[in-house]
Parts: C-alpha cells; sequence; structure tokens
C-alpha cells in the first residue's frame, strides 16, 4: 500500500506522526518514507510494507494530508506507475534530463582503449553537440584470454578528457562493488569533471548484491541493461532492488534477448518492449541497437540494420540510446564489427532526427483523439 501526501505536507509534518500512530494497531507493517522530487511538485509518499490487507483504505484515504490511497500490487512498488498520473517520471544528472518524454543519445566505444581514440571520440562527440558518452573500463568477456578493460587505471584520464570536451555524463559498466567506489573516488580526486551513468550489464541483470550496491549509492544514475534471458517481468523486479536501496534514478535498457529466433542478429530486438515499459513504470526507456544487431550488415535499401533496430525504438517512443562507435572500428580491442565510424554516426544521427520527427507528428495526430475515445468524452 502507498499512502501519497498533498503537497503541503512536509517530512515531518503532524499529519504523517498521526497516520504513523494509526498504523502502529497493525502489527508487521512496516513503513517507509519515500520523495520524489518533481518538476512542478515534491511528491511524498509512505510504502507500507508487510500484512497491509486489514488497513482500511477509506478511513486512511479520509485522514488530514492524504491526497491518495494506492493499493499496488506487490509488484514494482518503487518504479510503478500504479495508475497514479501525477507521479514524477524521469530525473536529472549533471544537466541531462532523462524522462519519458526526451531522447537523448549516449554514444563511443565499447571499451576504453588508447587515450587518442578516447579523445578523437570525445572531441567528435563534441562536434556534433552531443555531451553523453558511452564506454566501459571493467568488461564482462565471453573469454577469459579477451581483453578485459583497463579498470581503474585509465579513469583519471577518461575523466579529464571528458571534462575537456564537454561530455557531461558517461555510460560505464560496473561488475561488482569495488568498481561503484573506485569511479566515485577518482571522479572525486579529478574535480568532477563530468559524470557517470552506473551500467548494469545484461550478465548481472540478477546479481541482487549488485543491484543493491548501485541502489544504494545515491549520486550515479543507474543503466540497467535488460537480462538477455529474462522476462520483462524478471527486469522490472531486478531493477525494484536498485530502487529499494534508495536510487530512484534507473533507465531500463531494451537490449534484445538471447534466442536462436533472432539470428542472424546477435539477439532477437526486443524493442517493442519501449511503450510496454513505459506503461508500467516511471522509469525512461533506453534502446541499444548495436548489442541488439552485432553487426553492420545493410539492407538492399541502403540502411544498417542498427539504423533500421533504432528507429523501431525511437519510432516507439524510447527515450535514450546506446550506441557503439569507434574512430577506427577494425582496429578497436572490443567490439569493433559492430561499431559505427564517425562518418556513420552523423549519419545515425541524421535519421534519428527523421525518426523522432516522425514520433512526435504520431503523437500530435493521435494521442488527442485516444484519450477522448478512452475517457468517453
Ligand atoms: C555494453 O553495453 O557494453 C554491454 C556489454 O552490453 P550488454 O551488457 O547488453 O551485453
Ligand atoms: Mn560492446
Amino acid at each position: 500500500m502507498i499512502i501519497i501526501f498533498k503537497t503541503d505536507v512536509g517530512p515531518d509534518g503532524e499529519e504523517i506522526t498521526r497516520i504513523k500512530e494509526f498504523l502502529e494497531n497493525f502489527p508487521g507493517v512496516n513503513l517507509k518514507l519515500v520523495e520524489f522530487e518533481g518538476e512542478t511538485r515534491t511528491v511524498r509518499e509512505m510504502h507500507l510494507i508487510g500484512p497491509t490487507h486489514n488497513i482500511p483504505e477509506e478511513v486512511v484515504g479520509a485522514m488530514k494530508g492524504v491526497e491518495k490511497v494506492v493499493r499496488v500490487s506487490t509488484k514494482y512498488r518503487q518504479i510503478g506507475r500504479h495508475d497514479v498520473n501525477f507521479v514524477p517520471v524521469g530525473f536529472e544528472y549533471n544537466g541531462i534530463k532523462f524522462d519519458q518524454d526526451g531522447l537523448q543519445v549516449f554514444a563511443g566505444p565499447c571499451a576504453v582503449d588508447t587515450p587518442e581514440n578516447v579523445e578523437a571520440t570525445f572531441k567528435f562527440l563534441q562536434s556534433i553537440g552531443l555531451t553523453t558518452a558511452r564506454m566501459g573500463a571493467y568488461k564482462p568477456r565471453t573469454s577469459p584470454y579477451d581483453f578485459q578493460g583497463h579498470g581503474r587505471e585509465c579513469l583519471p584520464w577518461v575523466f579529464e578528457l571528458a571534462g575537456k570536451y564537454g561530455i557531461k555524463a558517461i555510460a560505464m559498466e560496473v561488475l561488482r562493488e569495488q568498481h561503484i567506489d573506485e569511479i566515485q573516488e577518482e571522479l572525486e580526486k579529478a574535480g568532477k569533471p563530468t559524470g557517470v551513468v552506473l551500467q548494469i550489464g545484461t550478465r548481472n541483470a540478477q546479481n541482487f548484491e549488485l543491484l543493491k550496491q548501485v541502489g544504494m549509492q545515491q549520486e550515479m544514475p543507474v543503466l540497467y541493461k535488460r537480462g538477455m534471458g529474462l522476462t520483462i517481468e524478471e527486469s522490472l523486479n531486478a531493477c525494484e532492488y536498485i530502487a529499494s536501496g534508495g536510487n530512484r534514478n534507473i533507465i531500463f535498457c531494451l537490449r534484445g534477448v538471447k534466442s536462436q529466433m533472432g539470428a542472424p542478429h546477435r539477439n532477437l530486438v526486443d524493442f517493442a518492449h519501449v511503450p510496454v515499459i513505459q506503461r508500467l513504470t516511471r522509469l525512461p526507456v533506453c534502446i541499444d541497437p548495436s548489442h541488439s544487431v552485432g553487426s553492420k550488415d545493410y539492407a538492399p535499401n541502403g540502411l544498417m540494420d542498427i539504423f533500421h533496430v533504432a528507429a523501431q525504438g525511437v519510432i516507439a517512443g524510447a527515450n535514450m540510446i546506446l550506441v557503439e562507435c569507434h574512430p577506427e572500428p577494425e582496429s578497436a580491442w572490443c567490439d569493433g564489427h559492430q561499431s559505427l565510424t564517425f562518418k556513420e554516426l552523423e549519419q545515425f544521427m541524421q535519421d534519428v532526427e527523421i525518426v523522432q520527427e516522425a514520433f512526435r507528428k504520431r503523437v500530435e495526430v493521435f494521442s488527442q483523439g485516444l484519450v477522448k475515445e478512452m475517457t468517453g468524452e
């Protein structure tokens, strides 16, 4: 059960004290006060966990300071929408907005390799107006004999170079708790010239201890990548682990699922789930066309499959794209076969813009009519 308070109720308000006293009549029920910083208002909620079935909804709903009582299905307690429309969706980090309306593109190499390549990438991103990048320092590779990433050692120069070219956030995967600390410490030491979005890779999608750890730090947002063999429900439950640690700044990333049915693509593209995640949760939704497709093959119409699948996500309203590019894909230390060249990235951005425009038109033409039909007005 979630109790949503009216705007004028403060964190130590007597209204909250009264409700707490009332709830003492229901043993075993644990309370947690939660606050969402929205654009127009701060929403204060009380989350009740445990045997809440005996708590009379009408009585609590009529108490002073209460705006609404929502009986949540136990699912997605923290990240779910629960049919409440005014709850804030999204967040801001380092001046970048993540919500269910915008679209951010995080481009860059799969892994940090040489300082020259990293600098060339940031410089290029800046030249096309991007302030968001991707690149891994810790890489979970399928083979132990492949490059595992430079680890902590590269962080000082990566952060410094990012700052030099105005990059505000880098999506960077972490594989264990220690990596979160290392990133935090190195950002601090460098004087925070940039920011980091902590990425949970598909291989760690149900590493609950790691999920709790990224959730317990509140500074950096978390980009959660759907488990390659997990259902949407299982992956969203994993996001609940992050959120229940205290960090609700989560972006949900679709990156394809493992299935022979997807071949010859690396994964079966699942971008049809963009609107599903948006409907079920408050989370912005990211798509990763690079790991979904896994190659740079072209359709006879002259567009790369990577472009086509990204378009499928954007036309459905995706809010972030994670895409691999490299100054010299053929010499990249990781995933060069699916990395765009800079020129291709420029074309990719142009295509994204075309599709985004089409998406906006679709919403403009249809959303009004559909809402009317739904409400019978
Ligand atoms: C990545 O984005 O660097 C990555 C390894 O992706 P995934 O976890 O989706 O395989
Ligand atoms: Mn990769």
